[in-house]
């Protein structure tokens, strides 16, 4: 039976992909709705794909455009009221989230309440709201929720199967960004320009800054923590500046399993969609024959101080990882405006982790009520 999908934040470049898959596989999935906050143009280009009963213009702003150029057979809707309308829906299956920033968390939590499968882009929602997403996973029956997340889906290959009493600990990698062999004062100075050279992922800004910091890894550290139920002291992420090898297990008889692809969203896209079964076709296939060598490096943690962030949030939980996310965020925004240098990104996140008072979490609410204490602070730490 066809798995009735829905994907949310549709016109982005994980929204993109996914529509490329779920086109590839039109006798294993239906979509049945599409949610963007961008382009109505992409939106109108994927209905006529897709033929989805529901189309959300998340912006209400763009409803009357949408509404004015959908093909007949689909319905324009506006808001984030009619996401939750969506992704709650009796038949849907799938609610494959890829909505950048906090907007992802209601729908993703309201459709883990109705027992959906959520396949899982956006970082916010388990860097904010890990404890609550994760008993809304775990507390309903059918729910699940799967990573899109290259290096999160990469664990998860890995972990296929294994009781969690056999695993001593997860690697997620890092391709370590454009500023890995600079020195700490050259990167202190770096540029806007210089922190947008990615080597090898094709990916936006402010995701391309946070490789560039390891806030990326950082950020995913935390998601690694809710996702897998692992400690931080169990948690580590390593350097493979390739992008071949995604994610580490390491297993308590002393083995380890990687896992190994070709840099493509697609397959973790892929792989979230079809669970357990695995698809065949594309993304390119791995080629051993190119590749001569497999690199692992230490983070140098003296000139990348995110890891030392992402293990405080990860032992104090609660509020704390909102927090820092928060203040990344502010961070990355002030240094692309140019008012502050690239190493201030990391003084500002430490200054406002530093002065928080960490709660454990109760409810959205006061998870939204920390993170917008910290970008008020975060927007005037002096660097
Ligand atoms: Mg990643």
């Amino acid at each position: 039976m066809k798995k009735k999908v829905v994907v949310l934040g549709a016109t982005g470049s994980i929204g993109r992909n996914a529509a490329l898959e779920l086109e590839a596989y039109p006798e294993k999935f239906e979509v049945v709705g599409l949610a963007a906050r961008g382009s109505v143009d992409e939106l109108v280009r994927q209905a006529g794909i897709f033929h989805p009963r529901s189309v959300v213009a998340t912006d209400g702003a763009r409803y009357e455009e949408l509404a004015s150029k959908l093909p007949p057979g689909s319905r324009a809707l506006a808001g984030e009221e009619a996401l939750t309308e969506l992704v709650t829906s009796p038949d849907v299956d799938i609610v494959l989230c890829a909505i950048i920033g906090t907007a992802g968390i209601v729908p993703v939590l309201k459709a883990l309440a109705c027992g959906k499968r959520v396949a899982l882009a956006s970082k916010e929602v388990l860097c904010m709201a890990g404890e609550l997403v994760m008993k809304a996973a775990k507390g309903t029956p059918g729910a699940e929720l799967l990573p899109i997340d290259s290096e999160h889906s990469g664990v998860f290959q890995c972990l296929a199967g294994r009781r969690p009493e056999e695993v001593a600990r997860l690697w997620l990698t890092a391709s370590g960004g454009p500023f890995r062999t600079w020195s700490a004062e050259a990167i202190a100075r770096a540029t806007v320009e210089d922190a947008l050279r990615h080597p090898t992922w094709n990916m936006g800004a402010k995701i391309t800054i946070d490789s560039a910091s390891l806030m990326n890894k950082a950020l995913e550290l935390v998601e690694a923590r809710y996702l897998f139920g692992v400690e931080g002291d169990r948690l580590g992420a390593v350097i493979e500046p390739h992008s071949i090898v995604h994610a580490l297990v390491e297993l308590t008889d002393g083995g380890c399993i990687a896992q190994l692809a070709v840099p493509d969203m697609r397959l973790p896209i892929r792989y979230a969609l079809s669970f357990p079964e695995r698809l065949a076709g594309k993304p390119e296939r791995f080629d051993f024959s190119r590749l001569n060598r497999v690199d692992f490096i230490p983070v140098d943690e003296s000139k990348f101080p995110s890891l030392g962030f992402a293990r405080q949030a990860i032992a104090c939980g609660g509020t704390l990882p909102a927090v820092m996310n928060a203040a990344n965020e502010v961070a990355v925004e002030r240094f692309m405006r140019r008012e502050v240098r690239f190493s201030d990104i990391w003084k500002i996140v430490g200054k406002t982790m530093a002065r928080h008072t960490a709660e454990p979490q109760e409810s959205l609410e006061q998870i939204r009520e920390a993170d917008l204490e910290a970008r008020r602070f975060a927007e005037t730490v002096a660097c």
